[in-house]
């Protein structure tokens, strides 16, 4: 599938609930509220739309969220699509917060899944509880040290927060790097109303040349075709990203569209239009009208977003499209 501006769209991301156990502060607002649950389709129903898009030339998929691992019944579609790797799809990933990974990293990886993303903001307590309001850090960390001893390899995600985590990126580089997890730093993004954002908001350019101090950084090679520009960290032979949608856009070399679990599909993170698959898909048993209505809204991706951190850019919160 080419868009109109000549990208080549091969990796969709699945959010399979916007219910989640945590409440991160710059994700959601306290009193959030959740989709009933009679709008979300069935598992069946998404796995049918991914292998559609399979079936239309996306190679990779990445569950997300709200927090993946809380839907009922998802590693028994995480086990189905990783049935498809080989035959179509080459990568089947996962972003979450780690809260059930302990249970669950044994089936991930039975199921296909080499390596995952966890969000990881701090490795203080007392932080971790303020920014995530419901989390707990031991569970996360047991989850992560399963995750470890299982070989599934391990990318930590840490938003950067002005005044809340900005004295640590060189000890969770530290921390990161003696357990061979890469590391990647995101600017927060303008999506839903949340409280103190702008505030918090911390542009990562000067970050990486405040760490380039401390540590032998180079750019590094490695490109997942994702937003992340990597630098090779020479001390622990391990990468650390940076993800910067408003200090530098990263649009032009998009190749992703993102199914929320009602059947919403949005061509970008950062634009209110998207297409409704949800009526194609329960309208007939035939996939023909499902894959068309697939192509009309790849025909519509847009150029780019235009964040601006003293506005949200969309209502939707983040937990809706996944990140
Ligand atoms: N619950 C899972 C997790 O936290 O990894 C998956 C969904 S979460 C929405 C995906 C990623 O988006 C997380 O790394 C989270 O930190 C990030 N995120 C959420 N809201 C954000 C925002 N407003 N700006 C930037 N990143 C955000
Ligand atoms: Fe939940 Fe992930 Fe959002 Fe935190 S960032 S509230 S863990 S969906």
């Amino acid at each position: 599938m080419i868009d109109p501006f000549g990208r080549t769209v091969s990796y969709l991301r699945v959010s399979v609930t916007d219910r989640c156990d945590f409440r991160c502060v710059y994700c959601m607002a306290e009193d959030m509220s959740f989709l009933p649950k009679a709008d979300l389709l069935t598992l069946e129903e998404l796995e049918r739309l991914c292998a559609a898009f399979i079936r239309l030339g996306v190679n990779k998929l990445r569950l997300t969220g709200g927090e993946p691992l809380v839907r009922r019944g998802v590693m028994g579609l995480i086990g189905r699509l990783g049935a498809r790797l080989g035959q179509g799809l080459e990568e089947l990933t996962l972003t979450t917060n780690g809260s059930q990974l302990a249970a669950h990293v044994a089936g991930l990886k039975a199921a296909g899944v080499k390596r995952i993303n966890v969000s990881l903001d701090t490795l203080d307590e007392r932080k971790f509880t303020a920014i995530t309001r419901w989390g707990r850090l031991p569970q996360v960390l047991e989850g992560l040290e399963a995750a470890q001893a299982a070989g599934v390899r391990v990318k930590i995600n840490m938003v950067a927060l002005k005044g809340v985590n900005d004295d640590e990126f060189s000890a969770m580089l530290a921390w990161c790097g003696a357990r061979g997890f890469d590391l990647c730093l995101i600017e927060t993004m303008p999506m839903g109303e949340v409280a103190h954002r702008e505030e918090t908001h911390l542009p990562l350019d000067g970050v990486r040349r405040a760490l380039a101090r401390d540590w032998g950084l180079s750019a590094s090679a490695h490109a997942t075709g994702g937003p992340a520009r990597y630098w090779d960290v020479a001390e622990t032979g391990t990468r650390i990203g940076f993800i910067t949608p408003l200090s530098s856009h990263f649009c032009d070399d998009c190749n992703r569209v993102r199914l929320t679990c009602t059947g919403t599909l949005y061509m970008c993170l950062g634009q209110a239009d998207a297409a409704d698959l949800r009526a194609p898909l329960r309208g007939s048993a035939d996939d023909a009208a499902l894959e068309q209505a697939v192509r009309a809204a790849i025909a519509r991706k847009p150029k780019g977003h235009a964040f601006d951190i003293s506005r949200p850019a969309v209502a939707r919160h983040m937990s809706v499209t996944g990140g």
